[in-house]
């Protein structure tokens, strides 16, 4: 294991590996369950950066939103039901504020 000085300190360095879904960012310390992962695949986004769409259920219903912002769900932070999901981050027009959405829930 290879040795660094550290302020003057000696410590051992470790390296790690992960394994990143290129999907939804999800960090995974095996290669299969990273690759688990991916296998959910993605469906292409149905809006875009800068499109206004009107807010279908939650905080906000009914009023309309502009898109700045389009992801994927990763597991960890959204659980099993919504991995990879479209997910989009938008801003409220004419009210202060903004949500992240959902597509086929919210939006
Ligand atoms: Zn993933």
């Amino acid at each position: 294991m290879p040795e660094g000085l550290y302020g003057g300190i000696k410590l051992k360095i470790k390296t790690k590996t992960t394994y990143v879904c290129e999907i939804c960012g999800e960090e995974y310390s095996e290669i299969d369950t990273a690759l688990k992962c991916e296998s959910r695949g993605a469906k292409t986004p149905k809006y875009a950066i800068g499109d206004i769409v009107t807010i279908l259920s939650g905080e906000g219903s009914g009023k309309s939103a502009k898109i700045t912002g389009v992801f994927y769900y990763s597991p960890s932070w959204a659980g099993e039901r919504y991995a990879h999901h479209v997910g989009y981050n938008a801003d409220l027009i004419d009210h202060g504020g903004s949500r992240q959405l959902i597509e086929g829930e919210s939006v």
